[in-house]
């Protein structure tokens, strides 16, 4: 079965408007995959909406008329244009494999990461979005609309996922540790319950690095090393979050502002090494006149 918390009135929306290109949007972890898998099973469900988790098509696993298309990983991931149209010597490719009868009742191409689709990739798309045949879903999924090309986002039925709140996430787990880094995100909720050691020792490395701002060398060491596992998906922010909760309002509003430049710039690629020395001068630059006990 699927497993998908929250977003009632996301699946309400899907299950009515049946659209056949979709744009899921939100946070990563949020549940952004689980729900593309759901409305897919949906669509092929004997019963139809919601899945009943029972029929022929939704005990398949993998689905014959599912296809995901995940980008090709690395700290700049793309989604290849070879994986989207037919191209001499390349493998399976969303157009031919859309376009071919589905086993049961609709074909489902989900594309995480649509934000990766070079310009070749979703110009190439833009033609099955347009007129895909009956049988023929694409479901894409990216951290913001913006984040998608305009020309695929205005063609787009539009389904921004927000954020679970906190009750609804203790409810799976109650561990504040767990909570603060899931962000109400339930997939960094899973993860941090499967791997709770490398998410305590990440809390670990965020509360060293606020303590032991004072030594320049070893905090600039501290920000390499969590910019690293930022870029592995083990995202630190959220613990930085949580201890910025303890400002006063106006080192609060400046810390987070430095925090959210910091993502931006780190998502745009900048080089760690100089994101590492801005984040240790900007946190000394909210912290410095502040004891360290008071964190
Ligand atoms: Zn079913």
């Amino acid at each position: 079965m699927i497993e998908l918390v929250g977003h009632e009135e996301a699946r309400r929306l899907l299950a009515r408007a049946r659209p056949q290109t979709v744009l899921l949007t939100g946070p990563e972890g949020v549940g952004r995959r689980a729900l593309a898998r759901w409305y897919a099973y949906g669509l092929n469900c004997a019963r139809g909406f919601p899945p009943c988790g029972e029929c022929l098509s939704c005990r398949m696993e993998p689905h014959p008329d599912v296809l995901e298309i995940r980008p090709e990983p690395g700290r700049r991931p793309v989604v290849p244009v070879e994986r989207i149209v037919p191209r001499e010597g390349g493998g399976e490719n969303l157009l031919e494999w859309i376009e071919a009868a589905p086993r049961f009742s609709a074909k489902v191409a989900i594309v995480d990461g649509a934000e990766h689709l070079t310009e070749s990739a979703a110009n190439a798309m833009l033609k099955l979005i347009e007129e895909p045949p009956a049988h023929a879903y694409l479901v894409l999924v990216a951290p913001s609309p913006e984040a998608v090309l305009p020309t695929i986002r205005s063609r787009a039925f539009w389904v921004p996922l927000a954020p679970l709140s906190e009750e609804v996430l203790q409810k799976l787990h109650p561990d504040p540790d767990f909570l603060a880094f899931a962000e109400g995100a339930p997939g960094r909720l899973f993860f941090a319950v499967e791997h709770p050691e490398e998410v305590r020792d990440l809390r670990r490395l965020v509360e060293d690095f606020l303590h032991g701002l004072a030594d320049g060398r070893a905090a600039l060491e501290r920000a390499r090393e969590l910019l690293r596992r930022a870029e592995e998906g083990l995202s630190p922010w959220p613990f930085f979050r949580r201890a910025f909760a303890q400002l006063p309002p106006e080192d609060r509003a400046e810390a987070l502002e430095a925090l959210s430049r910091l993502e931006e710039a780190h998502r745009a690629y900048v080089s760690r090494e100089l994101l590492a020395a801005w984040w240790v001068h900007a946190m000394r630059s909210v912290y410095g006149e502040r004891p360290s006990d008071s964190l």
